[in-house]
């Protein structure tokens, strides 16, 4: 049997632990995987580009366990009623290949982005960051608030969306969850945001090299969270932002940042630094005061691998988690087909009604 986590299962996991809460223990995880970097055999997602988005494939191991992620990215969906990233993924164990768990990922990747987003900025944006700046007020958008509240102590938030209905129900789930303390203001424009905020989140979606973030916005000391670029053509930041002699530029894993990240814009050689050395100290997130520091997320499989680890343990300590008869269950694992013999009798597994045929 492999254990099961659905969209309902994991409203009672967060109706229970709260979400902010949540966030924050599954930052610790990530934040420890991406520590022990080495450990992991790491590769580019694997994806299947078509007009209107792209069908990924996430896989990673650390030698004990694998996992991978199915995840879509389809910002046209919306006008039709569905979600833009939809994701499942699976949990197994390295030495025999069994599947361990199967999990709903699309509210997990939510979640895992928020966790991500600010845990990268915890290490990169200015100590005592309070106005916060987000722009893309779509589904992940109260996930990535909930975070930097929490996490970061953000006590201001300037949100930003070109459809105001998305800023309208942003602005009514934060009042309804009633974050302590937190500031909202509905801007006119992502410059009016952007204007005087410590920290800028975008989580647009649109499938073209976007402008959102240009480089007259950007103040000496701003921390950029770009999360929304995540495709080959689909950015968030004016190039030259990039290109400012006073910016660092951080990504998850840089052979799959030059390809779907903000810095596809730039020639291959424009230097970047890993997420992995700033959480481990090689390298700084910041450098002073006045630095300009762009963390150009795209969403790496170690952050899907740390949640589904996370989830497993969840689950197995909650009593009456689902578990799917995914895998058949045999007492000669070489009779798979004694599966499609006649029924046993009540109770009898495959192998009992063999073992009668043969010596009756
Ligand atoms: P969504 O469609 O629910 O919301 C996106 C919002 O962006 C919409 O409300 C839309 O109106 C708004 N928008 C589009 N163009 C804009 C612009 N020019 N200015 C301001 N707002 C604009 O999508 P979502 O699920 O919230 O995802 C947002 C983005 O984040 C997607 O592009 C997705 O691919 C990406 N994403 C990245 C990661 C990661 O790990 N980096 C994880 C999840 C999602």
């Amino acid at each position: 049997m492999v254990d099961y986590i659905g969209v309902e299962a994991l409203q009672g996991i967060l109706a229970s632990m709260g979400s902010a809460a949540f966030i924050e223990d599954l930052t610790t995880e990530i934040a420890a995987d991406y520590r022990r970097w080495d450990e992991f055999d790491k590769t580019a997602r694997h994806a299947h580009y078509s007009p209107g988005g792209v069908i990924e494939l996430m896989p990673i191991s650390d030698g004990r366990r694998y996992s991978f992620k199915y995840v879509n990215g389809h910002p046209g969906n919306t006008a039709s009623g569905r979600l833009t990233v939809t994701a499942f993924g699976v949990l197994a164990d390295v030495d025999t290949g069994y599947p361990l768990l199967l999990s709903e990922l699309t509210l997990t990747t939510a979640l895992r982005t928020a966790a991500m987003s600010a845990l990268a900025a915890r290490h990169m944006a200015r100590p005592g960051s309070k106005v916060m700046a987000l722009i893309g007020n779509g589904a992940q958008s109260e996930f990535q608030a909930i975070a930097f509240h929490r996490m970061l102590g953000i006590r201001e938030l300037r949100l930003f969306d070109i459809d105001p209905k998305a800023t309208a129900k942003l602005r009514h789930n934060l009042q309804a969850i009633g974050l302590g303390g937190l500031q909202l203001r509905a801007c006119g424009s992502t410059a009016e945001a952007v204007r005087g905020a410590d920290i800028v989140t975008t989580v647009t979606a649109d499938k073209r090299n976007a402008l959102i973030i240009t480089p007259e916005m950007v103040q000496p000391g701003m921390h950029l969270n770009a999360f929304g670029g995540d495709c080959p053509g689909k950015t968030e930041l004016h190039p030259d932002i990039l290109r400012r002699p006073d910016v660092r530029v951080v990504v998850e894993f840089e052979p799959q940042a030059r390809v779907e990240g903000e810095i596809q814009q730039l020639p291959a050689d424009f230097a970047v630094t890993e997420f992995a050395q700033v959480v481990s100290g090689a390298m700084p997130g910041r450098a002073h005061e006045a630095e300009v520091t762009v963390f150009d997320s795209v969403g790496f499989a170690l952050e899907d691998f740390s949640a589904l680890r996370f989830l497993h343990r969840l689950q197995r300590q909650r009593a009456g988690g689902r578990r799917l008869d995914l895998l058949p269950e045999l007492i000669d694992p070489k009779n798979l087909f004694g599966l499609l013999l006649p029924a046993a009798p009540a109770g009898a597994r495959p192998e009992a009604r063999v073992a009668e045929l043969l010596d009756p």
